[in-house]
């Protein structure tokens, strides 16, 4: 059975463009529309090649995903936090050094 499919979001914004000037890298290039091969959390996650070099001195201290347009949405102070344990920070890794995370393996990641 096809998954069901979300209706298309109504427009909100307004005058907002709050997350068009805080994304790091310009990936949300006008409203509503987003360069993925910009974005943080693409490139981070998804894809599979090296990260090109212009983009890396925007990626800061972001090593796996990005939360920017998200955390500064206006909107999103509406949301309901999960119960769901997956999504809790897991603070263990706050300490945890760049090299060594680089170092772990597919069973330790
Ligand atoms: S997740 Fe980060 S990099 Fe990607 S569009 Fe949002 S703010 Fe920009
Ligand atoms: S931050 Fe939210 S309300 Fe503001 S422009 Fe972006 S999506 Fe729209």
């Amino acid at each position: 059975m096809p998954l069901p499919i979300d209706e298309p979001a109504t427009e909100h914004c307004g005058a907002c463009r709050a997350c068009l000037d805080i994304c790091p890298t310009q990936a949300i290039v006008a409203p509503y529309q987003v360069d993925a091969r910009r974005c943080v959390s693409y490139l981070t996650i998804e894809h599979h090649g090296v990260i090109p070099e212009p983009l890396r001195p925007l990626l800061g201290n972001r090593i796996y995903g990005c939360d920017d347009c998200q955390l500064v949405c206006p909107w999103n102070r509406f949301a309901r936090l999960t119960d769901e344990i997956d999504f809790k920070p897991r603070h263990g890794l706050n300490t945890e050094q760049l090299i060594a995370v680089f170092q772990w393996d597919e069973a330790t990641f």
